[in-house]
């Protein structure tokens, strides 16, 4: 439509350009480029040839229940209405979620800049030195304020790390009871993911009140406290940690990191694991998430620790350097032996975390620590000289006051009155939590709801006379943040600049494509990203009544509906807060089903050969056997071998996990058979629902085979991958698994309800800007894209896999195996080489060993597709040369890559021109230079550093 048309109307000027055709890369005219060189008529054709009949959705479905395409001025407009619907009063509810500011620098510079949410995980070390250096700010943060020495790059949340950290004792003790002991002053959420983590893995939680001091009879492998507790209570855990020791028992202690900066360390009281949340440290609450959980531990532990580390190593001209260490424990290379199966975690939220101490600085994090707790302290001093009973004991920043009989409830309404949120613990308990956030005005207003009359004059009276709820004992004597990375950036000048310049030194989707195969690194548009700062969803708190949450509920319900719709299911769970925990929670549903039909030996899970690592790693954290299937030489799952290991396991099969399209991106045709098979034998299909940006609009997993999947927000549903994280996981079920989703039948998998409400405006704008018909032409678009990457990379390496019609799904595997036999260039060679070219590398040796997957996704246009082929062109002229024996294997322009502006500025003695290092095409406009050369991974996980080195080292 051209407003000279002579058919527009009004409207269509009123509606402009519709969001799909800014979500989309290439336009019409690309499209058809691309149709001729992969030789078909139309994107229809190219559905119709390349998606198996057998599985497509009938086009006459009839309209559904997600609205024609929005404008992204009307979704806005909607968005803001349903903001406007939450009720984000002062959170004073405490449960582990707290009140924070996030400085608008970092939320600004971080939170709201493309350069650091639309990166992916730094698996690519070399072009995410700035994001890696974050992270390590993020471990420093938590191993000092935590007094163990190794801390991961995030774990999802508070919930989940003390469920890592309660199979990681386990795994690490020698101890042959499976009991693990729970303070019952845990975390209500914390200890309801302990339960199901703990169920299907045999292990025993016996819940105890401690606060006698002593450990209840009994041998247990593990034990949880909690610092401070549920209740605000700060207790002295030091004999509790020497009596465990006794008997042979590790202990976790779950810890406010706030609180850390004033308490002494659980390191220092001999804790072997700590974990928490790094919420209150600038991350806004967003009705649960998402927020940066994290977990610490001894250093002999280390080898134990679950999901990503961050270390330090150094390149190939000796410089410092950061990359993710110790992979091997990781779920991507053991699988079913893995420590975990925890993939995408919290990065962007870790980031902010991490700033947000930089700029604080330890003095800044012990005033707002003090600020919390003296806040408490005098609320409970007026409370007291009303007449209001304030439980004895020290706390942190939560007290807890006894009201009349049945009085609670009064309270709450009378602080909600006042826009304050109260905890209700029971009938007559009321809980107070004072953040960082909180006023002497506040103050006012809390001790009115308790019917307690005080002045802000009477409050520093009250200040002044009242000591610390803090036992003396227990005072923090350490240092922490020591390092000057927490001392330099005050100024928000200067923070401003390091932020930016940790961001130029990454390689984020604001600088190019990321053709990472399984990832589906497509726009993450600004109308999608705008909504989540703004308070009316990111300061609401995951235990605020209903009626001020309403807005948020309703975005909930809405995305929860239109995805069942888009999936042939029958209902969803968003709890979830990454694509592994979606796994876990499918598996769990189908395992509860099973048990419910009275067939619990139905433990069997078979699994391809080329699943992805976290299917392996689920299935045993759900209590199943893996059986793994072969795939055939065209790379789909192998019917021989899947129909024996039926046979084989008969009355003992529980589940197929399948991923469709598969790991190897082909529309595999034979997937109705498959999930027949296994029906058949009274097992269910788990059908891996990563790759949906395939089928979205043209085939619906839950129609043709599967029982229940797991979605991907962060890859098709547009919330940014953050660095590696936020993720939010989906599960969606047919309707005889729907009684067992998380928190129905089966229990929570998550720290909140809704997992992480914070980001859902994000897929929901996407949903409601897409409609019905811009999400099938985006997936038709996708799969063009890919099938182009194919055509016009075919003749130089070969593609491993296509399916029918010789067409791949939306991604393609390059096979560089014969290559690298061939000239001994590696796939690293490559990947690192397109760095000089300025491209991210596509996935590595994933699902396919010595190949590069590629997934360009529907939103990059023709010239950036055309870019990265012809860098790989160019990069395939060159590997001939090193064939040709023009160059060394050793030392050419490929084994040499990535190359710097200091190699290149250094005395030169390659036998190749500098200028073709640094400026490969030719082009000198918009390098991007690389900022450290190739990184040596063993020798950083031979010198293990995971916290900021002293300064010396970068000498
Ligand atoms: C990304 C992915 C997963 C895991 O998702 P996370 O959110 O990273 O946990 C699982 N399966 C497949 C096929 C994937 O591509």
């Amino acid at each position: 439509m051209t407003p000279s048309d002579p058919t527009r109307t009004l409207a269509d000027l009123e509606n402009g350009i519709p969001f799909v055709a800014r979500h989309l890369g290439p336009d019409d005219s690309e499209l058809a480029t691309m149709a001729e060189v992969i030789g078909v008529g139309s994107l229809d054709e190219l559905a119709d040839r390349a998606v198996p009949p057998g599985i497509r959705t009938a086009t006459d479905a009839g309209p559904g229940t997600l609205p024609p395409a929005a404008t992204e001025s009307e979704a806005l407009a909607e968005l803001r209405a349903l903001a406007a619907r939450n009720n984000p009063t002062v959170p004073m509810i405490g449960l582990g979620y707290h009140g924070t500011v996030t400085p608008p620098v970092i939320r600004r510079s971080v939170l709201e800049n493309p350069a650091w949410y639309t990166a992916y995980t730094p698996y690519q070390p070399e072009i995410s030195q700035g994001r890696l250096e974050a992270l390590l700010n993020f471990q420093t943060v938590v191993s000092d304020l935590t007094g163990l020495p190794v801390a991961g790059a995030s774990m999802l949340d508070e919930a989940t790390a003390a469920a890592e950290a309660m199979t990681l004792v386990r795994r690490a003790g020698r101890a042959a009871s499976p009991r693990f002991l729970v303070d019952a002053d845990t975390l209500p959420r914390t200890l309801a993911v302990l339960h199901t983590r703990a169920e299907p893995l045999g292990i025993e939680i016996v819940e105890a009140d401690l606060t006698g001091g002593e450990l209840p009879d009994g041998e247990f492998f593990g034990v949880l406290l909690s610092y401070p507790g549920a209740s605000g209570s700060v207790a002295d855990h030091a004999s509790l940690v020497e009596q465990a020791h006794a008997r042979g028992a590790k202990v976790v202690v779950a810890a406010d990191p706030l609180a850390l900066t004033l308490l002494r360390a659980p390191g220092e009281i001999g804790a072997d694991v700590a974990v928490g949340s790094t919420q209150r440290f600038g991350v806004p609450l967003g009705f649960g998430g998402p927020h940066a959980g994290y977990l610490a531990v001894r250093d002999e532990l280390r080898r134990q620790l679950p999901g990503r580390l961050v270390g330090l190593s150094v390149d190939a001209d000796g410089n410092p350097a950061l990359r993710l260490a110790l992979q091997t424990r990781e779920q991507h290379i053991r699988r079913e032996k893995a420590t975990s199966n925890i993939c995408t975690a919290q990065v962007l939220l870790a980031v902010i975390a991490s700033m947000y101490a930089v700029y604080h600085g330890p003095d800044g994090l012990r005033a707002i620590a003090t600020r919390a707790h003296r806040m408490a302290a005098v609320l409970a001093a007026a409370l007291r000289a009303g007449g209001v009973e304030v439980l004895d004991g020290a706390f942190f920043d939560t007290l807890v006051a006894r009201v009349a009989a049945g009085q609670a409830d009064a309270v709450l309404a009378a602080a909600h009155a006042r826009g304050i949120a109260l905890r209700r613990v029971d009938d007559d308990r009321v809980g107070v939590s004072c953040s960082e956030l909180t006023t002497r005005a506040h103050l006012v207003d809390v001790a009115a709801a308790f019917g307690v009359t005080v002045t802000p004059a009477e409050l520093d009276e009250l200040d002044a006379a009242t000591p610390d709820a803090l036992p003396a004992a227990l005072r923090r004597e350490s240092d922490y943040l020591t390092h000057p990375v927490f001392h330099r950036y005050r100024s928000e000048t200067a923070l401003l600049r390091y932020l930016r310049r940790l961001a130029d030194a990454d390689m984020a989707l604001d600088r190019g494509m990321i053709p990472l195969g399984s990832c589906t690194m497509k726009l993450n548009a600004a109308a999608e990203m705008e909504p989540i700062t703004w308070p009316g969803f990111a300061d609401l708190h995951p235990h605020a009544p209903a009626a001020d949450a309403d807005g948020t509920l309703t975005l909930i319900a809405d995305l929860e509906r239109w995805l069942a719709e888009l999936t042939g299911y029958a209902a969803v769970s968003l709890q979830p807060n990454a694509g592994s925990q979606g796994e876990l929670a499918g598996l769990l549903a189908i395992r509860a089903y099973h048990r419910d039909r009275g067939e619990g030996h139905r433990d069997v899970c078979l699994i391809p050969a080329s699943a992805h690592g976290t299917n392996a790693a689920s299935a045993v954290m759900a209590g199943m056997r893996v059986v793994v299937v072969a795939c055939d030489d065209n790379g789909d799952v192998d019917l021989a071998d899947l129909r024996a290991k039926i046979d084989e396991h008969g009355v003992s099969l529980g589940a197929l996990m399948i991923t469709y399209p598969s790991t190897h991106g082909v529309y595999e045709a034979g997937v109705r058979e498959v999930c027949s098979a296994v029906h058949e034998a009274g097992g269910q299909v788990y059908l891996d629902g990563a790759n949906l940006n395939a089928l979205l609009g043209l085939a619906k997993p839950g129609e043709f085979g599967g029982d229940v999947s797991h979605l991907n927000l962060h890859k098709t549903f547009c919330i940014p991958h953050g660095g590696g994280g936020p993720g939010v996981g989906p599960v969606a079920v047919r309707e005889h698994l729907a009684p067992y989703l998380p928190d129905r039948g089966a229990g929570a998998v998550s720290g909140a309800e809704y997992g992480s409400p914070g980001v859902l405006p994000i897929s929901w704008a996407y949903l409601r800007m897409m409609g019905a018909d811009g999400l099938r032409r985006a997936t038709l678009v996708a799969v063009a894209a890919a099938n182009y990457v194919a055509r016009r990379l075919s003749a130089h390496y070969p593609v491993l896999y296509t399916g029918p019609g010789g067409f791949v799904a939306h991604e393609c595997i390059l096979d560089l195996r014969p290559l690298t036999a061939a000239t001994g260039v590696t796939v690293d060679d490559v990947a690192k080489r397109l760095a000089d070219y300025g491209l991210h590398a596509p996935t590595m040796s994933f699902p396919v060993a010595g190949t590069l997957m590629v997934e360009p996704t529907e939103s990059e246009n023709l010239a950036e597709l055309d870019r990265f082929c012809d860098a790989m062109i160019s990069i395939r002229s060159e590997i001939d040369r090193v064939a040709a024996g023009e160059w060394p294997v050793e030392d050419n322009p490929l084994r040499g890559a990535p190359h710097t502006a200091a190699c290149i500025a250094d005395k030169w003695d390659h036998p190749y021109p500098r200028e073709l290092a640094a400026y490969p095409t030719g082009a000198t406009e918009g390098k991007v230079w690389p900022p450290v050369r190739r990184i040596d991974g063993a020798h950083g996980d031979r010198h293990l550093v995971c916290s900021c080195p002293p300064v010396e080292a970068y000498g």
